[in-house]
């Protein structure tokens, strides 16, 4: 149940704040609802993090939406690791859902694209993943998903094809091409909406290219795809 369906009753404490984006050219506010992530979806991350990219269907995990922070605000490190890595992505962000979506079709679902960073403690990924355990402490913690605004396809389209890039302290780390995934984004939002029901508000964090790695206090990352607004985010 949602509060829509008890208009008359009270919160027991204030709800916490709808988590928002920030869209290019506009002040309105984009209303994030749910973050998926994909896994391995450039075939030289696949090949450095050990596995065979031609092997697997896409798979995905889930941030939680109040992971997602201003790049201005800077990526506290986070307790409990030793190893946290840096991941540039496309965020897809979607004004409409369903289950069920033919590939054909989905594109239509998409509002804009995102810079975003899918921060990862590595090393607790690697402890999950070796145990066969859930990603979450890797993955879902406070400040992991800094992300830029949200452009809309109505200006800037869909990209297929063009520059992917991280560099930390002014060096490049991962230079990639989104030509090089592995899934499409018609493909990824066809393939989720068979697993979930997607809904307005949902963001596809579409995966990383090769050349992740670690940061440290007082690293500079500045993450790039083509035609849309870059994001320097500071380690603090
Ligand atoms: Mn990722």
């Amino acid at each position: 149940m949602t509060s829509e369906n008890t208009p008359d009753r009270e919160y027991i404490f204030k709800p916490a704040p709808v988590p928002v984006l920030p869209i290019k050219g506009t002040s309105a506010l984009f209303p994030v609802h749910r973050i998926y992530c994909v896994g391995r979806n450039f075939a030289d991350h696949a090949i450095e993090m050990g596995h065979d990219p031609d092997k697997e269907p896409p798979f995905f995990f889930q941030k939680n939406p109040d992971t997602l922070v201003p790049p201005e605000n800077g990526f506290p490190y986070p307790a409990a690791s030793k190893d946290v890595h840096h991941e540039v992505e496309l965020v897809v962000a979607l004004k409409s859902g369903g289950s069920d979506i033919p590939a054909d079709s989905a594109l239509d679902c998409v509002y804009g694209y995102a810079v975003g960073l899918d921060m990862t403690r590595r090393d607790l990924q690697a402890q999950a993943k070796k145990h066969g355990r859930p990603w979450e402490v890797a993955k879902a913690f406070e400040h992991s998903a800094p992300c830029g605004p949200i452009h809309p396809a109505a200006t800037v389209g869909h990209p297929r094809e063009g520059t992917i890039r991280l560099a930390v302290n002014g060096a490049v780390r991962q230079d990639g091409n989104l030509n090089q995934m592995i899934w499409k984004v018609p493909e990824m939002i066809a393939y989720l909406s068979r697993l979930f029901t997607l809904a307005p508000g949902d963001l596809i964090f579409a995966g990383t290219p090769a050349g992740v790695g670690a940061i440290a206090r007082g690293d500079v990352m500045q993450a790039h795809v083509d035609g849309l607004d870059g994001i320097t985010v500071i380690v603090t």
